[in-house]
């Protein structure tokens, strides 16, 4: 069984961008949105800053109440859309319920969309056709890639089918010439499709959604989910110790997806940063 190191495979990639960006003088922004104060969202808010440090970029935080409204959100997001700084912005979901979360996704510049969050970025997901990588489903990929895992006619099984993980993440698979199933809570026989899969994502948020008897012996197995257990730790969606006996390559969490979800943001603000300044 081989781990899979996403903290050592999410550094190279940010070391890749720190020195482009250091070499070539460039300053890409990237805008930080926060309301409420959701420990789990804060936690990423922190990360993200982090990278951004680490990468040289420029970053701005905007921490609002939970009792912001909706209006104060939008007016903040037209704000930077027009803020020759920043390059990317991103609000940190989820928001609080009486604020429309697609109206705020769409309200952002599609030439700042980093998270590719938008309908028209999804869209160009689903063609192939994209700037902007989603950034969870293109980390996996790119974990795949650097392990040398071949998906191509691979039989692929997704759990999940969210439009930030599940969905991008079974087209970034089909684009890469898997055979892709995609799973959710209403799917009959979960236990044996999931046992046919080559490569099983899940990505589900619940500890112990993914047993070993769902996993077939060779399997790669990656573990998405993110969850807070009663023993105040993070924990993945898959039960690790019995299911690493099976797999040939596995996530751990933490250490697997979720640093690779930063950098892929972080590949998509100096994406974005060039786009906008007009340099190839
Ligand atoms: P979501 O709640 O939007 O979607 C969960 C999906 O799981 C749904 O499609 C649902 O149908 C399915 N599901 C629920 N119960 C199921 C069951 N018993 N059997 C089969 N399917 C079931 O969640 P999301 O935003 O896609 O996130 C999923 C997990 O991934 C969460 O733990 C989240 O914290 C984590 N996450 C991690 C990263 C990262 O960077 N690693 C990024 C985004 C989300």
């Amino acid at each position: 069984m081989v781990l899979i190191d996403g903290k050592t495979v999410a550094q190279a990639l940010k070391d890749r961008i720190a020195s482009e960006v250091r070499e070539r003088g460039y300053t890409p922004g990237l805008a930080v949105i926060i309301v409420g104060d959701d420990p789990a969202s804060r936690v990423y808010v922190n990360n993200k800053k982090k990278a951004c440090a680490y990468c040289g970029f420029y970053s701005e935080e905007y921490a609002l109440p939970a009792s912001a409204s909706q209006q104060e959100l939008i007016a903040l997001i037209e704000k930077l859309n027009a803020d020759e700084r920043i390059d990317g912005i991103l609000c940190q979901l989820p928001l609080p319920a009486h604020i429309d979360e697609k109206a705020v996704i769409e309200a952002i510049a599609p030439a700042k969309d980093v998270d590719a969050f938008s309908e028209a970025d999804v869209g160009k997901v689903m063609i192939g056709n994209y700037t902007f990588s989603p950034c969870t489903p293109a980390g996996v990929m790119e974990l795949l890639r650097y392990y040398d895992i071949d998906v191509s006619g691979k039989s692929a099984v997704i759990i999940g089918r969210s439009n930030i993980v599940g969905k991008p993440m079974a087209m970034l698979l089909l684009h890469a010439d898997a055979t892709v199933t995609v799973c959710h809570s209403k799917t009959e026989n979960l236990r044996e499709i999931c046992r046919s899969a080559d490569i099983l994502v899940s990505a589900v948020g619940k500890i112990g959604a993914v047993t070993a008897d769902m996993v077939k012996e060779g399997a790669v197995v990656i573990d998405v989910g993110i969850n807070r257990g009663s023993d105040g730790k993070l924990h993945g969606d898959v039960d690790f110790e019995a299911v690493k006996e099976k797999a040939s390559y596995i996530t751990p969490v933490p250490g697997g997806v979720g640093p690779m979800t930063i950098a892929v943001l972080m590949q998509n603000t100096l994406k974005a940063y060039k786009s906008n300044k007009n340099i190839n």
